[in-house]
C-alpha cells in the first residue's frame, strides 16, 4: 500500500471531488467539513487509526465533504483497485453489509445537510472554533506571509523604513486580511506564536533590505522595520525574553526595530511603563499607533518613553474636508515637537493630502500614494 503525507493546513480532498481512494490515518489529525447552508461546518475530527474518504470508494459517488489536515499527518492510501480486488473475493454477505452501511452513512450526512439551522450562537461558535483550527494550522504550515509598506521622509522622498503587515494565504479562500484574523488570533491566544513569527520574519526582512535594497533610496542608511504588537502579546510574560533572543539570534541592530503599540495598552499605566522600559533596555524603538483614536492618554503621554507617534488614518483621510481633523493633526504635530517625538502620518492616499501634511510640518508618511503593502519579494522585483 502507498502512503501520503499532508502538512497541517493542506487540503486532502474537497467536496464534489471524484473519489478515487480512501485513507487510513497513521498519525496526525484530519478535519472533515461540509458546506451546510452556505457555511463550512466541521462534521468530524479524525485521528490515528481512523478511516477518511471511504464512502466514495464504496459507492462511487463524489466526495460529500472536504478534508483538511489540522496537523501534519501520515496516511495510507487505499485505492479503488485495492478495494475492488478485495471485494471481488469477499463474502457476498459482507459486501452487501458494507454497501448498506455506506448508504446509511450517506443518508445521515444528507439529513445533516438538510437539518434545521443550528441556533445562531452555536453556529457562530462552531464557525469560530473551525476558523481557529484553520488559523493554527496556517501558522504552523507556512501560510502566513509578511508584507511590507515603506515609510518615507516627506521632504526628501527617501524611504526611511518599513512597516510589516502580516497576511494569511489560505489554501481555499486565498488572501485573508489581518483585520479579520488578528482579532481571531487575539481571542484564541494564537497571537503569541503568530506574533513571534512576525517578529522573527521582520528582523530577517530588515537584514535582507540591507543586503538588497538600493541604499541611495534609503537615505544611505539602514532602514528600520516596524512591527505591530497587540494586547495579547503585551500581556505575554515571555514577550521580552523572546524579543531578546530573536535579536540575539538574528544579530539585527535593535535600533532598527520599532514596535507599534496602541493607546489601549497604556491604560494600565504601570504595566505599560515596565513593558516599554523592558523593550527600550534592549534598544528597540517604540511607536504609538493609531494615535488620536483613544484620547485618554494624551494628557500624560510625556510619562511614556515613546519615540514616534503615528497619526491615525481617520484624521489623515479627512484632513482636506474637515477643519477639526486638521486641527487635531496640528495639535499632534505641536505636541510631538514639544515632546521631541517623531511623527508618521498614515493612510496618505492623494497628492493634496501629502502636500497639506508636509506643509503642516509632518516629516514622515506612509500610504497608498507612496506604495501599497506588498510581499517583500515583490518589492525587490519592482526595483
Ligand atoms: P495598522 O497597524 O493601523 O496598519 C495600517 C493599515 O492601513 C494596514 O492595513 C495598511 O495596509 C493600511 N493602509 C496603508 N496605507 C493605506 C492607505 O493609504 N489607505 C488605506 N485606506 N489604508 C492604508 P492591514 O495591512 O490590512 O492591517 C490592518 C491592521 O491589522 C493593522 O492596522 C494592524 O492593527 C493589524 N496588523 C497587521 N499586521 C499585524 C501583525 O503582524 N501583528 C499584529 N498584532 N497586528 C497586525
Ligand atoms: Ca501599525
Ligand atoms: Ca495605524
Ligand atoms: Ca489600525
Amino acid at each position: 500500500l502507498q502512503s501520503r503525507t499532508v502538512k497541517a493546513g493542506e487540503l486532502l480532498f474537497a467536496e464534489g471531488d471524484e473519489a478515487d481512494c480512501a485513507y487510513v490515518i497513521e498519525s496526525g489529525e484530519i478535519e472533515v467539513t461540509m458546506r451546510i447552508e452556505g457555511i463550512m461546518r466541521c462534521v468530524a475530527v479524525l485521528g490515528a487509526g481512523e478511516l477518511v474518504g471511504d464512502m466514495g470508494l464504496v459507492d462511487d459517488e463524489p466526495r460529500s465533504a472536504s478534508a483538511i489536515a489540522t496537523a501534519d499527518s501520515r496516511l495510507t492510501i487505499i485505492s479503488r483497485a485495492d478495494l475492488a480486488s478485495k471485494l471481488a473475493v469477499a463474502d457476498p454477505l459482507l459486501r452487501l453489509l458494507l454497501e448498506v452501511s455506506v448508504k446509511r452513512l450517506r443518508a445521515k450526512l444528507e439529513s445533516l445537510r438538510a437539518a434545521t439551522p443550528i441556533p445562531i450562537n452555536t453556529a457562530a461558535a462552531v464557525e469560530v472554533a473551525r476558523l481557529e483550527g484553520e488559523l493554527k494550522a496556517g501558522i504552523n504550515s507556512g501560510q502566513m506571509q509578511l508584507y511590507v509598506q515603506p515609510i518615507v521622509d516627506m521632504r526628501s522622498h527617501q524611504i526611511i523604513g518599513f512597516e510589516s503587515l502580516v497576511r494569511w494565504m489560505h489554501p481555499i479562500t486565498g488572501l485573508v486580511r489581518p483585520d479579520f484574523f488578528i482579532p481571531l488570533a487575539e481571542r484564541s491566544g494564537l497571537i503569541v506564536p503568530l506574533g513571534r513569527w512576525v517578529l522573527r520574519e521582520a528582523c530577517h526582512a530588515a537584514l535582507r533590505f540591507d543586503r538588497e535594497q538600493n541604499h541611495a533610496k534609503m537615505a544611505g542608511k539602514s532602514g528600520f522595520i516596524s512591527v505591530n504588537v497587540s494586547a495579547g502579546q503585551f500581556h505575554d510574560p515571555e514577550f521580552i525574553p523572546e524579543l531578546a533572543s530573536i535579536l540575539r539570534e538574528t544579530k539585527l541592530n535593535p535600533e532598527r526595530l520599532q514596535l507599534e503599540i496602541t493607546e489601549s495598552i497604556l491604560s494600565d499605566t504601570s504595566a505599560a511603563k515596565r513593558w516599554i522600559a523592558g523593550c527600550k533596555k534592549l534598544g528597540v524603538r517604540i511607536a504609538l499607533d493609531d494615535f488620536g483614536t483613544g484620547y485618554s492618554s494624551l494628557s500624560y503621554l510625556h510619562e511614556f518613553d515613546i519615540d514616534t507617534l503615528k497619526i491615525d488614518q481617520s484624521f489623515v483621510r479627512r484632513i482636506l474636508e474637515d477643519k477639526r481633523s486638521e486641527k487635531i493633526i496640528i495639535t499632534i504635530i505641536q505636541l510631538s515637537q514639544a515632546l521631541g517625538l517623531e511623527i508618521v502620518a498614515e493612510g496618505i492616499e492623494t497628492q493634496p493630502m501629502f502636500d497639506r501634511l508636509a506643509a503642516l510640518g509632518c516629516h514622515y508618511g506612509q500610504g497608498y500614494l507612496i506604495a501599497r503593502p506588498s510581499p517583500i519579494d515583490a518589492y525587490f522585483a519592482a526595483r
